[in-house]
């Protein structure tokens, strides 16, 4: 298990007892182990076989050490078992609708006895929440809200959810004996948001070995089916895996129609029944002649088309692109210079300003962005305007240490429900880098939401727009404004559209990315990291970015750094340092203060 996974499974648990009644100081143990387990950059799997290591973690006691170590051992651990035949996976699953946390879970379940979700949509028309003690008519509401915004998701997984498992297994195949290639096809290879199931195509080795390297995978649950040449099993979480083995010489027809969409298929095979070939998943053929079936590319060719990226194949107008030879050439993690939005426990983050600067050199990252939140998020330690001043000094002792690094300072501003930013002028002509985002009233008429991000990306301090909707996936569904107005205005005013590469995030969607691109916008890719491990998400935001054909030239952030300070320059922030002059300096000046010290843990901000 991953460091990611065990702790998922922590904070399960935590949810669990929560919903179980247990003792409140216990479930914040176990909500606290996930964090640090999930903050924490060596495996947790290594530190279980030494002994002592787990336990000399902060936050880490006996109890938890002993459900880690059964976690990495056997992937399971009787605690989970037990809290899970009481209390149904549905059930579990309530807290992730928007407005409804444990608390609110646990009543539902006593009180009305909801097991399952179509209950719950039942016992909230009837109006039965809004008397419930902690509900109320306006939570009835956003409970059916949030329900048909998830069942958008139902059965479906995030895909950074899904990416450890489906390397592991894809691993674990590829490593028996003449097993030649191995690939993961289908929602998972174009890189949805989510993935339904996953589907593994192998060709090589001995089929007795590979169907049993792949239904004996630790995390598997249940086994479906196994055949000579196709097995489908279930793993723990629920996702659905199956394997197919497919000869050598028709892997590419087959890769190319299990990694679909359906509607890109359905058009490769009318070009192909135009030109009086016929293409299934052995291959293209003329009558009985093989035309092309051994690679993708051979296939595309033999279409006339240039291979198309699996990000690519939604039907939406990608064939016509290939046809011509105009397909974009997508941007590549590989051209990531930059990561320009990230947190440190200065304000809601898990580590340190210099931990957060080190992992960044460590990724081989030229510029990163630090951006605290600003004052209106309290929960989450928000910088006013006197420790905006206060931390120029802080940056200037980091940039000191980290002489390799180009460190942006930087503010996550909020945008205020009427439009207004959270700081003044004068406070944002301090920083060199200002996101602004929604965190509070996504609920608007499109009206006032349009208004209001239109005043926020008029402001002319302000750099990029962070998560422009808010949306969270399967779970909100973000401000309702105009995009195309929004956009138009972030475009004329230099104000960057941000795809955020938080997994349940990925904001703006490939649909607003493609609009937004359209209406002259250029981007940024940030991890929004609250900790060094989430710097890993940035691939997760490169795949969204390439759904929505975006090219390196439309991603500001993997201009060397030069060309970068010249791209985001502001010309008011320019005229603001010349007029005040000063006020930049002094505080520049000013020997690096040390951070309040917090009382208690900042809540993460969503
Ligand atoms: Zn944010
Ligand atoms: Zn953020």
């Amino acid at each position: 298990m991953t460091n990611a996974e065990v702790a998922r499974t922590l904070e399960r648990i935590a949810t669990l007892l929560e919903i179980d009644g247990a003792n409140p100081f216990r479930v914040r143990a176990y909500r606290e182990g996930a964090r640090v387990i999930e903050g924490h950059a060596e495996s947790v799997s290594a530190m279980a076989a030494e002994p002592g290591a787990l336990e000399a973690l902060k936050g880490i006691g006996k109890d938890l050490a002993a459900r880690i170590r059964d976690l990495t051992a056997t992937g399971r651990t009787d605690m989970l078992d037990e809290l899970r035949a009481r209390i149904p996976d549905e059930v579990a699953a309530f807290t992730e609708l928007q407005g409804l946390g444990p608390k609110r879970v646990k009543t539902l379940f006593e009180a009305l006895g909801i097991r399952d979700r179509a209950a719950l949509e039942a016992a909230a028309r009837a109006g039965q929440l809004r008397g419930l003690p902690g509900f109320g008519e306006k939570v009835e509401q956003n409970v059916l809200k949030a329900l048909a915004t998830a069942s958008a998701m139902t059965g479906r997984v995030l895909l950074a959810h899904a990416w450890p498992i489906a390397h592991a297994i894809a691993e674990r195949v590829q490593a028996i004996r003449g097993v030649e290639s191995v690939e993961l096809a289908g929602s998972f290879r174009r890189r949805r948001e989510t993935v339904g199931d996953l589907d593994l195509l192998v060709t090589g080795g001995d089929p007795e070995a590979v169907m049993q390297a792949f239904v004996s995978h630790p995390s598997v649950a249940d086994v479906l089916g196994r055949g000579e040449t196709k097995s489908s099993v279930r793993l723990d979480s629920g996702l659905q895996v199956d394997l197919r083995l497919v000869p050598g010489d028709s892997f590419g027809a087959a890769l190319l129609y299990f990694t679909g969409s359906k509607a890109h298929n359905i058009e490769l095979r009318r070009i192909a029944q135009e030109q009086g070939l016929s293409l299934n998943e052995y291959g293209l053929t003329r009558g009985e002649r093989v035309v092309a079936s051994r690679t993708e590319e051979q296939v595309y060719r033999a279409l006339g088309l240039a291979w198309i990226p699996p990000e690519l194949r939604e039907g939406l107008g990608e064939i016509d692109l290939a046809r011509a030879g105009t397909l974009p050439r997508l941007v590549e993690l590989a051209d990531v210079r930059a990561d320009l939005h990230m947190h440190s426990t200065r304000s809601d983050g898990r580590d340190t300003l210099e931990a957060m600067a080190q992992a960044a050199l460590d990724r081989g990252l030229e510029t990163i962005a630090i951006t605290e939140h600003s004052k209106a998020l309290a929960m989450a330690n928000g910088f006013d305007a006197a420790r905006v001043r206060q931390s120029v000094g802080e940056i200037a002792a980091l940039r000191a240490r980290f002489p390799r690094l180009h460190i942006l300072h930087g503010l996550e501003v909020d945008i205020l429900g009427d439009g207004a930013l959270d700081l003044d002028d004068d406070t944002l002509a301090v920083l060199d880098w200002v996101v602004v985002s929604i965190h509070s009233r996504f609920e608007m008429t499109p009206e006032a939401a349009t208004a209001r991000a239109l005043a926020a990306v008029r402001n002319p301090f302000v750099n990029v727009f962070g998560h422009p909707r808010g949306r969270l996936i399967g779970g909100r569904e973000g401000v309702p404004f105009d995009l195309e107005q929004v956009a138009e205005a972030a475009a004329a005013n230099g104000v960057a559209m941000e795809i955020n590469a938080s997994p349940d995030r990925l904001d703006l969607s490939e649909v607003d990315a493609r609009l937004a691109r359209a209406k002259g916008c250029r981007f940024t890719i940030d991890t929004d990291a609250h900790a060094t491990t989430h710097l890993e998400n940035m691939k997760f935001g490169v795949f969204q970015a390439r759904r929505a054909g975006l090219t390196r030239e439309d991603v500001l952030n993997t201009l060397p750094h030069a060309k970068l300070m010249t791209a985001i320059e502001r010309p008011a922030r320019r005229a603001s340092a010349g007029r005040t002059g000063a006020a930049r300096t002094p505080a520049e000046r000013a020997p690096a203060k040390r951070a309040p010290v917090k009382r208690t843990p900042p809540k993460r901000a969503r």
